[in-house]
């Protein structure tokens, strides 16, 4: 069956990435059509319910809130009217029985690392002066300086001396799932402007309030979204002119552009015809590699009690060698019925693929740990645990079709630091890419930038 309105733009894959695209392009004045192959859009940023609690199932934690952020600026943009609560600390660190509560304030931030490492004031005073100048100049005007070349590692190491500071500086690493000798400097940079200099808040409610506000705005500007309409085939015409794009349900859609808010090699295998696409995109699809994936236990509890306090980062001790291998981030969240908490905690691995280990033998290893940290956290208190459900790179892989369940999709390491072409590759064929797959720096912050980047470029191009 033949849907017979052509679309200015089609998006396949309704993630915050295609969402705010879309909200853009909508806002524009384009007509804009959202194929989500899932009940509800959101992609990683979605929430689930079991019994009587509410699960946010990826992200909790969003950067760049604070006036004036990235994040702020976007929503402010399309007038979406999304309330995130500003977290009590910037972070938690724990390495062993150390705990670090980092301050929203950077000054402030600052100020207790130098109590804590006298000797080392000029030298904390120099890490944040450089790590913000690379942030700035890249996210102003795309300029990379010569240390943002470097490996994290060795950016640390060649300005601070004590290793018990390494591992604070070092401790947010985990996000992007790699080790600090692989991690670009760029890229930690990037999260660290996010997280340390433009605020870092929490969703009100759930996840789906946020995705809600947005797709809300979206409608309002006429934009149209379709669930439970996967994506299965795209034929491109000879002209490049205009694409049709055919779902599972076997309904045609047609448009003039294209974006692409999915996993491309998923793109490329399932519903590209691969040779379409040229051999020079393929080329480097096949050589970028992916950021890992995570185990999460979530976990509901009855409790009146303040149960923030457990939240942040759990080192077993200051050694950034164990630390990248058993990281645990543990979220909590108080939900609309005051008495109940959710806790979600995440176990991070670093470069290895929890997918290549993720046999049934690793998972039950695995829940069985996590019960264990929970209950040695949490053994003074007397919180009963109500639900316990887990989630593995597979659970992941199902939601997103991200491949293996990669958490921020296209890795950062140094090699890849700012060499996705993705973009440039294919848009003389009318087909863009956005979402974690496209962009420099993974999570919300980034794939909300790269939605309006794109938005923009067909903007810009469509009036000229
Ligand atoms: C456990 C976890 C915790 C995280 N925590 C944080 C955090 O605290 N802060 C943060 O900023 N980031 C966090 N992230 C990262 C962040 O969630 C992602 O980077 C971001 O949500 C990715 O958005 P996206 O738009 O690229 O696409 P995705 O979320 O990958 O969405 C892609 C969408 O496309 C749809 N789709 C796929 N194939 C098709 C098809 N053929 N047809 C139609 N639709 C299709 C999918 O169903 C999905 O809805 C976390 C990620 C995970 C997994």
């Amino acid at each position: 069956m033949m849907n017979k309105k052509k679309y200015d733009v089609i998006i396949i894959g309704g993630g915050v990435g295609g969402l705010i695209c879309g909200t853009y392009l909508a806002k524009n004045g384009k007509t804009v059509l959202i194929l989500e192959k899932n009940t509800k859009p959101g992609g990683y940023c979605q929430s689930f319910e079991r019994d009587e609690f509410v699960f946010d199932a990826g992200p909790h934690i969003i950067g760049g809130c604070n006036k004036g952020g990235l994040l702020y600026r976007i929503l402010e943009e399309l007038e979406i009217d999304s309330r995130f609560k500003k977290s009590r600390f910037a972070d938690r660190y724990r390495f062993g029985n150390d705990l670090i509560e980092v301050p929203q304030d950077i000054k402030e931030y600052k100020q207790l690392l130098i109590k804590r490492f006298k000797d080392e004031k000029d030298n904390i005073n120099r890490y944040f002066k450089i790590l913000f100048s690379i942030s700035y100049r890249f996210l102003n005007d795309r300029r990379v300086n010569k240390e943002a070349k470097l490996s994290y590692k060795n950016f640390l190491d060649a300005i601070i001396r004590n290793p018990d500071l390494k591992c604070i500086l070092n401790a947010h690493c985990g996000y992007i799932g790699l080790r600090p000798d692989n991690l670009s400097c760029l890229a930690m940079a990037i999260m660290e402007w996010s997280y340390l200099k433009e605020g870092t808040y929490n969703f009100v409610d759930s996840s789906d309030n946020f995705i809600n506000a947005i797709l809300s705005r979206f409608s309002k500007y006429g934009g149209e979204i379709i669930l439970n309409e996967e994506a299965e085939k795209i034929v491109l015409a000879e002209s490049n002119t205009f694409h049709s794009v055919i779902s599972r349900n076997g309904l045609v859609y047609w448009c003039d552009k294209l974006v692409i808010n999915i996993d491309p090699m998923k793109f490329c295998n399932c519903i590209a015809q691969i040779n379409e696409l040229g051999y020079r995109f393929l080329y480097y699809l096949n050589k970028y590699t992916f950021t890992p994936s995570f185990l999460l236990a979530y976990i509901g509890i009855n409790t009146t009690e303040e149960v923030e306090f457990i939240s942040g980062w759990h080192y077993n001790s200051y050694s950034l060698k164990d630390s990248f291998y058993k990281a645990y981030y543990i979220h909590t969240k108080t939900n609309r019925q005051k008495e109940k908490k959710s806790i979600h905690i995440i176990k991070f691995y670093s470069d290895k693929h929890i997918k290549a280990e993720s046999t049934i033998e690793v998972r039950n290893k695995w829940r069985n740990e996590a019960i264990i940290i929970f209950k040695n956290d949490l053994a003074q208190r007397n919180w009963k645990i109500k639900t316990m459900t887990f989630a593995d790179p597979n659970t992941l892989e199902k939601l997103t079709n991200n491949r293996h369940g990669s958490a921020y999709g296209y890795s950062m390491n140094v090699k890849q630091a700012h060499t996705n072409i993705f973009n440039r590759l294919l848009n003389d064929r009318g087909i863009y890419f956005v979402g974690h797959w496209s962009t420099f720096g993974g999570g919300i912050v980034p794939v909300a930038f790269s939605g309006k980047t794109i938005a923009n470029t067909l903007i810009q191009n469509s009036n000229t």
